[in-house]
């Protein structure tokens, strides 16, 4: 059968048909992979509502843990800005503005998504699926791009007419939480998320080598890196306690307190490489050489401090115009 006329039109089964998949040789994800395809029917329809489901349950899902951990004060002890737990209602009118961006916005990129994937040469419906070694080293892939992708575009959201436009309303909270990671205006989940997404299309593009599983994969990794980073706590067993260069809550929390520094998800290197940390390091320096007894003191005081000048920096940023002078306050 000929393959390029059952491109558009085709139902899964005729898709597997044509490519002469052995369905006895399959693994169990890889059966219900194909099971769903075929159940769906339509190709793009059926990536289409997995990949919206997917985002869905991984995003709220996560965020539930954090929502719990808010509301036990045992927890306190490990909250980076432990005067700023959210309360019900903040949550709930995050969840709003999340919620109307994922059916306005986000939804119709998702389902734009199967038909662009196809046309970079990304499988979809195909099974066997790739192997967990050529899953993982595509996913720590995506993340090193994503990372960079990010750390240069942030900065340049933090410009002036584009801070004032776009990324103020993520802003919002300068103690953020889990759900917070995703509150932010529709040009900037456009322009951030195609370092998420622009990877594995460049990739796939490149290398004509990419199952949309491993995209999954990626994404799903991607969105518990974002919450966590969200999340304000941080806790002895986090994994930047493990992984020295890995971001975590820590250096994110920061970037919302003071408004300055730490612009990358979840590495640390461009921002130590590039100096854009080095307020947070003498911040973190200050309070480790704090000797015990003032400590908690110390910190308070730096925490109200650096709270201070974060506001005075969002403030002048929004003011910087085009010819870069400081405008006049509105
Ligand atoms: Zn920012
Ligand atoms: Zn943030």
């Amino acid at each position: 059968m000929n393959s390029t006329v059952l491109d558009h039109h085709a139902t899964a089964t005729q898709l597997y048909e044509a490519a002469g998949t052995d369905f006895s040789k399959l693994n169990w994800l890889e059966s219900y992979w194909a099971a769903w395809y075929l159940w769906i029917g339509n190709p793009i329809i059926a990536t289409g509502l997995m990949s919206f489901i997917m985002h869905e349950v991984v995003y709220f899902g996560r965020c539930v843990p954090w929502i719990i951990i808010d509301a036990i004060p045992y927890f306190r002890k490990w909250k980076l800005q432990p005067g700023k737990v959210p309360s019900a209602k903040e949550q709930w009118e995050c969840t709003k503005l999340v919620l109307f961006s994922h059916f306005t916005i986000e939804l119709p990129q998702i389902w734009f998504f199967h038909p662009l994937a196809e046309a970079c040469g990304m499988q979809t419906w195909q099974v066997p699926m790739p192997t967990w070694t050529t899953i993982a080293a595509q996913v720590a892939l995506f993340f090193v791009f994503e990372d960079a992708f990010h750390y240069f575009v942030h900065q340049a959201l933090h410009y002036g007419p584009l801070y004032k436009h776009i990324h103020k309303i993520h802003h919002k909270y300068s103690a953020p939480f889990g759900l917070a990671a995703e509150y932010a205006h529709p040009a900037e989940v456009l322009i951030l998320g195609m370092g998420t997404i622009g990877g594995p299309l460049l990739f796939c593009w490149m290398t004509q080598n990419l199952h949309i599983f491993t995209v999954y994969v990626w994404v799903t990794l991607r969105l518990f890196q974002a919450i966590d980073a969200h999340s304000g706590y941080d806790f002895p067993w986090s994994l930047n306690h493990i992984v020295p260069f890995w971001s975590g809550a820590d250096h994110h929390d920061f970037h919302h307190m003071a408004f300055v520094n730490n612009y990358s998800t979840s590495f640390r290197w461009l921002d130590y490489m590039f100096g854009t940390d080095d307020k947070y390091r003498a911040y973190k320096q200050r309070i480790s050489a704090a000797s015990g007894k003032d400590r908690a003191a110390i910190e308070k005081k730096l925490l109200e401090q650096t709270e201070q000048e974060g506001i005075v920096a969002a403030d002048e940023a929004e003011r910087r115009s085009v010819f870069g002078a400081k405008g006049k306050r509105e």
